[in-house]
C-alpha cells in the first residue's frame, strides 16, 4: 500500500479549547458487518451495528483530532521511524472506502511532547500521545500486552476526550528480523484510539497478534465497516480543522504545567449531581492466546 502521511504541525501549548462537533453516525440499514465499537459500558462492546440500551458507542465528536509523540521515542525505535509508523497507521484508517468517500475525520501530527504519562487533565492542557516503554511495562499482569491504548470519555455521551498509546518495547522486539510489525500494531491501537473494539481475524482489530499469521496492516471489510459507522463521510473544511485537545495542547504533563495556562473553564470539584464525569477504558493488544486486560476508573471531566 502506498501511504501518504497526514500533515504535520507544531502548536503552542496554551492554545484555545477546540469546539468542533460532529454527530455519531449509524450503520446504514441492511448493511451486514461484523465489527465492534467500544461503549460507555465496561466490557460491553456494541457489535454489528447493534444498539445496547444505556450503552453509547465511543467516538470523537469532532472531525479533527491531533496526536503527538513522546520526544524520547525508544532506544529500539528512532523517533522518525515511530512517527512514520504512527502516521501511516492513522492514514490507513483515513483511507477506508466508505462507499466512495473516506471516513469523516481529519488527523494531524502535532509534533513531540515531553510528557510520557497516560493522563487526561480536566484543569490543564492535554496531548493524545504515543509513548514507548523501554524499561518496564508498567501494567501489572500485562506482560502479554504488546501495546495498550487508554481512552478517556464522557460516560454519558460517549464523546472521546483523550487517547494515549503505550508500546511495550520492554517486552517485544519491533526491529529485528522476526520482530513485531510496529505499523500493524499501531494500526490496531489507533483503531482503539478512534473508539473501535475487538473483532475477529482477519480484522486488524482482532484481539491478539500472531507474527506468523498477520499480514500487512491492511483493513479488512469488518474494519472498514467499523470506521465508516463511527465516522461516516462528511464535508470537511480544512480551514476549520482544529486538532487542539480539550483544555488546550500541552507538551508537559499536567502537574508540570504553569497554573493559569490551559485551565478548564468553569468547573467545580465535587459539585454533586449533574456534574460531568470521565471514565477510562484501556484496550490492550495481546500476543496470541493471551487474555486481554481491561481496566476502568472514573474521574472528573
Ligand atoms: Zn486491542
Amino acid at each position: 500500500m502506498t501511504m501518504r502521511r497526514p500533515g504535520r504541525g507544531r502548536w503552542t501549548w496554551c492554545a484555545a479549547l477546540a469546539a468542533a462537533l460532529a454527530s455519531i453516525p449509524a450503520l446504514p440499514a441492511g448493511e451486514a458487518a461484523a465489527f465492534c465499537r467500544t461503549t460507555t459500558c465496561k466490557g460491553q462492546d456494541a457489535c454489528n451495528g447493534e444498539e445496547i440500551a444505556g450503552c453509547t458507542p465511543l467516538a470523537w465528536k469532532r472531525t479533527c483530532i491531533g496526536f503527538a509523540l513522546q520526544e524520547d521515542a525508544s532506544e529500539k525505535v528512532p523517533l522518525e521511524d515511530a512517527r512514520a509508523s504512527l502516521s501511516d497507521a492513522f492514514y490507513i484508517w483515513q483511507s477506508a472506502d466508505c462507499g466512495g468517500a473516506p471516513p469523516g475525520l481529519a488527523i494531524q501530527d502535532m509534533g513531540t511532547v515531553t510528557c510520557g504519562e497516560v493522563e487526561y487533565n480536566s484543569e490543564a492542557g492535554n496531548a493524545n500521545l504515543m509513548v514507548f516503554r523501554d524499561g518496564v511495562w508498567p501494567h501489572e499482569g500485562g506482560q502479554h500486552n504488546i501495546a495498550l491504548t487508554t481512552v478517556s470519555y464522557d460516560p454519558n455521551t460517549g464523546e472521546l476526550y483523550n487517547a494515549d498509546i503505550e508500546v511495550n518495547t520492554a517486552g517485544y522486539d519491533f526491529s529485528g528480523e522476526f520482530s513485531y510489525d510496529l505499523t500493524w500494531v499501531l494500526t490496531h491501537e489507533t483503531g482503539h484510539f478512534l473508539g473501535l473494539g475487538h473483532s475477529e481475524p482477519p480484522a486488524i482489530m482482532q484481539p491478539s497478534y500472531d507474527p506468523s499469521q498477520v499480514g500487512g496492516p491492511d483493513l479488512s471489510p469488518d474494519d472498514v465497516a467499523g470506521i465508516c459507522a463511527a465516522y461516516p463521510p462528511a464535508d470537511l473544511d480544512p480551514g476549520r480543522c482544529n486538532p487542539i485537545p480539550r483544555h488546550g495542547f500541552a507538551p508537559l504533563c499536567g502537574d508540570a504545567q504553569t497554573p493559569g495556562c490551559s485551565v478548564a473553564p468553569g468547573e467545580q470539584r465535587g459539585s454533586g449531581s449533574g456534574q460531568a464525569v470521565r471514565a477510562v477504558i484501556a484496550g490492550a493488544l495481546a500476543v496470541v492466546a493471551a487474555v486481554v486486560a481491561r481496566a476502568v476508573r472514573r474521574a472528573r471531566t
